[in-house]
């Protein structure tokens, strides 16, 4: 994770693999979710790599693990501070604005760390005068260095876990795509209307067929297209698109899906449209073919119905949408010659 300062290195020194095997693998986790990009262990231990690689596949991001390493050869060769996490070193509230910006090797201990490490590291920070534990102090130390963006990170792994209020809802994406099932769940996680879904289905029908008439990636549209109301459960405005986009990163869905959910209102909204809704001026008007078929799919079904494009349009001038009226159309005709039928003769 890039905090803007850099790197962080965890170096996790006197693991035991017989008796710290819990610990030592409790480190590792609390970096890699608490915004480190690597941990060095300085005894060999092939096992705990093997459950932190393995936690990396499924939970995505790019944290890597190495053991049995010469901590004094890791520490000697850093380029970049050095922080030692001890009970006996200067208070975190007061080292923190001194830490020099660039990669940072964080240094933690096991039962008793070698004196030696006081006086290579540039700085033994304490978290509290108490004695506690490595897995405490790192987190609480990466809270504060990352200024809790860790929170911010974005994993895009197999696994998603959605915040649930009761029981768990685990979501297993399948090469970047969800199954219909596994749609519904997070659109009632999220706490869609059951009107947005059942329109969200109708869509999905229509650009599915669209997607097999223009040989696009169906699955890609089955999921995207299940989700793109997904920003609804926050606002039923023009901005719920934008919304979308945010709620799916949040949750660790990929950008392919993301990009799409954004990108379906009105033919796509311009940089400018999106400052006038108080929104950063982004551009979200609709570029792959993904994009577009999910974009002008949305266009044909109104509420759970296919409905005659003429009609949309009509509302859209009504409302003095000029351009979005002209992007409809544009969108309309590119579909059709791509998919070499008119969108508008599928039948559902
Ligand atoms: N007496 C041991 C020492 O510092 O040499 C404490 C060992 S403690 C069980 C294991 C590790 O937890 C330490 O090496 C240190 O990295 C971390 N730790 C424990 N209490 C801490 C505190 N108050 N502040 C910062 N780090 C702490």
């Amino acid at each position: 994770m890039s905090m803007g300062k850099g790197e962080i290195t965890v170096l996790r020194l006197g693991h035991r693999p017989q008796r710290d095997k819990r610990i030592t693998t409790h480190v590792a986790l609390v970096a890699r979710a608490f915004g480190a990009n690597s941990i060095q262990i300085s005894e060999k231990d092939a096992e705990l790599e093997k459950t932190i690689r393995d936690v990396v596949d499924r939970f995505g991001g790019d944290f890597s693990i190495e053991t049995g390493v010469s901590w004094k050869k890791v520490i000697r060769q850093w380029e970049g501070p050095v922080i030692h996490l001890t009970m006996y070193g200067e208070r975190l509230e007061d080292v923190l604005g001194n830490i020099e910006k660039g990669d940072v090797l964080v240094v933690v201990g096991a039962e008793k760390v070698p004196g030696e490490i006081f006086k290579l590291a540039d700085y033994n920070v304490s978290v509290g005068n108490q004695p506690h534990s490595e897995v405490a102090a790192l987190a609480l130390f990466l809270d504060r260095f990352t200024e809790a963006k860790w929170a911010g990170q974005r994993f895009e792994g197999k696994r998603i876990i959605l915040p649930s209020r009761k029981g768990k809802t685990v979501i297993d994406i399948d090469e970047g795509y969800l199954d219909r099932e596994d749609c519904l769940k997070v659109l009632r996680e999220a706490g869609c209307e059951q009107d947005v879904i059942k329109h969200s289905e109708v869509v999905t029908k229509l650009a599915v067929k669209m997607a097999e008439a223009c040989e696009a990636d169906q699955d890609l549209v089955r999921t995207a297209s299940m989700l793109h109301d997904i920003g609804r459960s926050v606002t039923h405005g023009p901005e719920h698109g934008y919304q979308g986009g945010r709620i799916l990163r949040k949750m660790g869905f990929p950008e392919s899906i993301a990009s799409i959910v954004e990108r379906h209102v009105g033919g796509g909204l311009g940089a400018q449209e999106l400052k006038g809704l108080g929104l950063p001026a982004k551009d979200l008007v609709p570029v792959t073919l993904e994009e577009k078929i999910v974009c002008l799919a949305d266009k044909l079904v109104d509420d759970n119905q296919k409905v005659r494009l003429e009609i949309e349009i009509q509302k859209l001038m009504e409302k003095g949408l000029e351009k979005a009226t002209q992007r409809v159309k544009e969108l309309h005709r590119e579909l059709t010659k791509i998919c070499c039928i008119d969108p508008e003769e599928l039948d559902l």
